[in-house]
């Protein structure tokens, strides 16, 4: 009988990903959480990698920010700023949002679920539960409900790619990270179901992407006595996220990626 054959692990570049002069040329990616942070850095190096974006997030001046920034950038596409806030909007607010993105284009070649909130870091046994809802509506509710809508969008992409942004207490439970480690567990369970159901006979790829500890307020909150220049940037993060929104490798359908 012979030997099992070794399976080689393909090396995935992500962080160490040098993004290629117009690598997402003529792609249109929107970016939950734009205004800040990781989104923000990710907008701004899809609009260098020639992508016109879609800054979505709840406080309008961050987003003008990030706008300001791209329009910055030589020769990068007008940027489109949608003041979006995931925990007050209800639904028509969402299918309202894709008609005029539908309206102003052809479709999405890219959609990255990474707005989030921490919510407390508490016991279960205190956690709020007006708390724990706030924290599962925006991770969760928000992501799926921004998922299902665009949709539609990305089906009219040759090459379409979805990125949930995930985390370590996503794939594995620690003490006192409550509703937000619930909530990226049930965005991997998002994930891999749409996966399973996009597998076959759609363009669309999903993956989810824990971008590792990053210098943001979120992770200030978190963890407010670590310095955070110990700590790598959200620029060094952004490149795992372009990879994922250019013309990837399909195999990655359906995988938890670390960056
Ligand atoms: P951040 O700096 O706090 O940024 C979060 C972004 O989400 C902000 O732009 C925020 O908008 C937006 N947001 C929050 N609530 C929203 C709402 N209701 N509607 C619309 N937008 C909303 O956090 P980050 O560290 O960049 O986190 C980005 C992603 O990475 C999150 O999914 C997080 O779970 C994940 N992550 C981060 C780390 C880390 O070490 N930083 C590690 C693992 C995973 P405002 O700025 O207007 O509040």
């Amino acid at each position: 009988m012979s030997e099992p054959s070794q399976i080689t692990p393909i090396p995935i570049p992500l962080r160490d990903f040098a993004i290629p002069d117009g690598y997402l040329l003529e792609r249109r990616i929107l970016v939950s959480g734009a205004g800040d942070g990781i989104g923000r850095a990710v907008a701004l190096a899809a609009a260098r990698a020639g992508a016109a974006v879609i800054l979505l997030g709840r406080t309008l001046k961050k987003l003008e920010d990030t706008a300001n920034a791209i329009l910055d950038v030589p020769q990068a596409a007008t940027p489109t700023v949608c003041h979006f806030d995931l925990l007050k909007a209800g639904l028509d607010d969402y299918w309202n949002l894709a008609k005029q993105l539908s309206d102003a284009g052809d479709g999405l070649d890219g959609l990255v679920n990474n707005a989030s909130i921490l919510g407390g870091k508490t016991p279960i046994e205190q956690y709020s539960p007006a708390k724990w809802m706030e924290v599962m509506h925006v991770n969760v509710n928000g992501q799926f409900m921004l998922t299902q809508t665009c949709l539609p969008l990305l089906r009219r992409s040759k090459d379409a790619s979805i990125v949930f942004v995930s985390s370590n207490v996503g794939r594995k439970g620690r003490a006192y990270w409550g509703a937000y480690a619930a909530s990226k567990f049930a965005v991997e369970g998002l994930m891999q179901t749409l996966a399973d159901e996009l597998a076959e006979n759609t363009a669309v790829r999903v993956c989810s992407l824990n971008p590792g500890r990053t210098r943001t307020a979120m992770r200030r909150a978190a963890y407010p006595a670590e310095d955070p220049t110990t700590l790598p940037t959200t620029q060094d993060v952004a490149p795992a996220f372009i990879y994922l929104l250019g013309a990837a490798d399909r195999a990655l359908h359906g995988r938890a990626l670390d960056a």
